[in-house]
């Protein structure tokens, strides 16, 4: 048994691959998705227990993907957290006004990740209606 099953959506292989590799490490399992697209579709299939959220990405972007998790039954619960890379003051603040459940800083901070995934995994899932 897993401590969760995170859906990393993020376009850079290697960003993706280091989350991978330090989620696995702990014993997550890593479910990966390139695209806003390849996350909205794989995230139904998977029952990810948190998504992982590059905010930009091609096609459809961070925030778009977001919309489209919370409009599907099948995905409206799952904790959605924006991996943001702008480093502009105030972006946090727009991810959690967009509807993400958090965020988590660029760059990737390998020492905190595992902390900040068993942080948000183990949040209560605030501002969404249980079914
Ligand atoms: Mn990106």
């Amino acid at each position: 048994m897993t401590p969760g099953r995170v859906l990393v959506v993020e376009d850079n292989d290697r960003n993706r691959k280091l989350v991978r590799t330090v989620l696995e490490h702990a014993g997550y399992e890593v479910v990966e998705a390139a695209t806003g697209e390849q996350g909205v579709t794989c995230a139904a299939q998977v029952d990810p227990d948190l998504v992982l959220m590059d905010r930009q990405l091609p096609g459809i972007d961070g925030h778009d993907a977001l919309s489209l998790l919370r409009d599907a039954v099948a995905t409206r619960q799952v904790p959605v957290v924006a991996v943001t890379a702008f480093a502009m003051k105030g972006d946090e603040t727009q991810a959690l006004d967009e509807g993400f459940d958090g965020y988590i800083r660029k760059p990737i901070s390998i020492r905190s990740l595992v902390d900040q995934v068993r942080g948000f995994l183990e949040a209560p899932a605030a501002g969404r209606e249980t079914p």
